[in-house]
Parts: structure tokens; sequence; C-alpha cells
């Protein structure tokens, strides 16, 4: 869950808390978009100087709703090559967990971006979902996340290969496995146009096959937005399969049954 220090969101942690509480959620936990090296490099995230006011305020939700488990986590870009930047953040504060994502397919298009619609015109979709994959395998790969984000985020504004991506989802789920990580599933989709959980069906069931774990997400950017759908991404979980999701502290995982 985000807050309003990444510019795209609303509502104060305490608000989101408070939400999580009426609706009866036991642990909730914010992981708003992380800091850049360079603060200029885009304008949807909070800057580095902001990074503990950031946890001030996760810390203050925290003392408000002590019946409330909330954890202090972030969402961090996977790019190649920030791996440093990344290590440099997780030894700033005693985060929770680290979810993994990949929102840029090249250092200046962020697939996810409104402002950048127009891009997806003069592409092919397949080669766009290719480098996306590739790019998500890596940050599996990095053991840098202890979760992997909206593993089929291309899918956001409806553009979809006609091409078969199977082989895509297999290598991506392989390094998942082979890294101990869980994937998120993310209610946000159904808010987008794809009008879908993050990840498909398709993908769930691969993952089920594989043992790679899961966790819940509802990627609010508003205090409404807290829990979202959860009762929908349960019944997908356990349509393909799927009995436990994964909590996390201390960047340590455990198992609960849901
Ligand atoms: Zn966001
Ligand atoms: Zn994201």
């Amino acid at each position: 869950m985000h807050t309003p220090l990444c510019r795209h969101a609303v509502g104060e942690p305490v608000e989101y808390a408070k939400h999580a509480v009426a609706i009866g959620l036991d642990e909730i936990g914010f992981s708003d978009h992380s800091p850049m090296q360079q603060d200029n490099f885009d304008n949807w995230r909070m800057n580095q100087g902001q990074l503990d006011e950031y946890v001030e305020k996760v810390r203050r939700a925290q003392k408000d709703f002590p019946q409330l488990t909330i954890r202090l986590a972030l969402e961090v870009d996977y790019l190649p090559g920030h791996e440093d930047w990344i290590r440099e953040l997780a030894a700033r504060h005693p985060w929770d967990y680290f979810i993994g994502s990949v929102h840029y397919v090249s250092d200046s298009w962020a697939i996810d971006d409104p402002q950048k619609l127009s891009e997806w015109t003069h592409r092919d979709s397949f080669e766009v979902w290719s480098i996306y994959f590739e790019r998500l395998t890596k940050a599996a790969e990095s053991k840098l996340f202890e979760i992997i984000g909206h593993a089929d985020l291309p899918k956001k504004f409806g553009h979809r290969p006609t091409r078969d991506c199977t082989s895509l989802y297999i290598k991506f789920l392989d390094a998942v496995k082979k890294s101990g990580c869980a994937i998120e599933l993310n209610t946000a989709g159904l808010r987008k146009d794809c009008r879908e959980i993050y990840p498909s069906r398709e993908i769930l069931q691969l993952a089920f096959q594989k043992g790679v774990p899961v966790t819940f997400g509802s990627d609010a950017h508003a205090p409404g937005e807290v829990g979202m759908n959860f009762a929908e991404a349960v019944q997908l979980a356990r349509s393909v399969g799927f009995k436990e999701c994964r909590r996390f502290e201390q960047r340590k995982h455990r198992s609960v049954k849901f």
C-alpha cells in the first residue's frame, strides 16, 4: 500500500489502518514506491530525503493502531544495474519486506504510466512482454526481494500479445522458485482496463504446480482501496489449489492458512 509521498496516492497511513480495522483485516503492510538514486528519475515516487518521513508515517500508524499488525516495506523498482542501490536502501531501515516490481522496460518507459500510453502504439506487444518478463526473471534471480509484485503488469491497459507467452512465464516462475521468494496476488488489476487480478489464472496455475508461494495485496493508493476485492483473490487462489499464503516480518517469511 502507498502514501501521498509517491505523489499519486491519497490518504495517510493512519487512514489506511483505520479502514483495515473497519473491514476486519489483522495485518497490513506499507510498500510505497522506493526512491531512486536520482531524485529526478521520474515523478511518481518519494525523494531520497523523504525516506525517513515515510518510515515515521508508518510508525505513527503502528502506534495509533496497536490492535493491527502493520509492516514496514517498500515497492522497489527493479532495473538491471540498480542492484547496489537496492542493497543500500535495504540497509537504511529495518524493513519487513521488499516487493520487487518491474515497471520500466527501458530507462525511460514505465509500461503502466498513463502518460506514456502512446508508446504502446508503436510497439509489438509480444516484444514488450518478452522484455518485461526477462527483467522480472532477473528481479527474482537477484534475491533482493521477498515478493515479486504484479507479475503480468503489461496487461494493465489491455495490451495482450497474440503469441503464446507460456515459456516466458515458466522461465520467470522457475527463477522465483529457485530464489525462494513469493509472487503477489494483486487486486489492483481489477480496477484497471484489464479488469483482472495480477497475475492471470494461467500464471497462478503454473505457480501452484511449481510450488511458488503467494501473498495477497490490494496495492491501495487510497484508504478505501485497502483489502479491496480480497474475497475474489482468495477465491482465485483457492480455485487453483493454494491453501497457504506468506506473511513477512524483518525480511523473514512464515506461511499462514487462508
Ligand atoms: Zn503507484
Ligand atoms: Zn507497482
